[in-house]
């Protein structure tokens, strides 16, 4: 047990994990399997600097500038899947709303499924804009109970 609290004691200070480890520790595995197919020598180089990279940010002990680069990788990448999570709201809520934006103050507006398709006028909340758009969806009538005798 000696060597986890001689660990233990390396450890005090450092850096660590976080959300910039895994993606790098991610690449690394990628580079790795391209490279079990292609071999080439510049991937060999690039994926000694992830590694390079990986465990200079894990011991470092200069937190304060760890953490700063661990937060411009969050930002970055937030920005990078946003329309990504718009496209999974989109569809995860495909039958019963329907996602707007305000042309005038670009705000989004969720808006519950027509009774009909066609063109819907729509009053936004913030800036009191009327738009007019296509829907080519509508409610969907779900049947809970059907009577059998005719
Ligand atoms: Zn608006």
């Amino acid at each position: 047990m000696k060597w986890v609290y001689k660990l233990q004691r390396f450890m005090i200070g450092r850096y660590g994990p976080d959300e910039l480890y895994k993606f790098l520790f991610k690449l690394y595995i990628s580079l790795f399997i391209i490279n079990l197919f292609f071999n080439f020598r510049i991937l060999n180089i690039l994926e000694l600097l992830v590694i390079f990279i990986m465990f200079y940010r894990f011991f470092s002990k200069k937190i304060y500038t760890r953490r700063k680069e661990n937060d411009k990788y969050l930002e970055l990448r937030s920005r990078f899947l946003k329309p990504f999570n718009n496209l999974k709201r989109n569809y995860k809520d495909r039958d019963y709303f329907v996602y707007k934006k305000c042309s005038k103050c670009k705000t989004t507006l969720k808006l519950p499924l027509p009774s009909r398709r066609g063109i819907q006028q729509v009053k936004c909340p913030k800036c009191k804009h009327r738009m007019k758009f296509l829907c080519l969806r509508q409610e969907k009538v779900e049947v809970i109970k059907q009577n059998k005798r005719k």
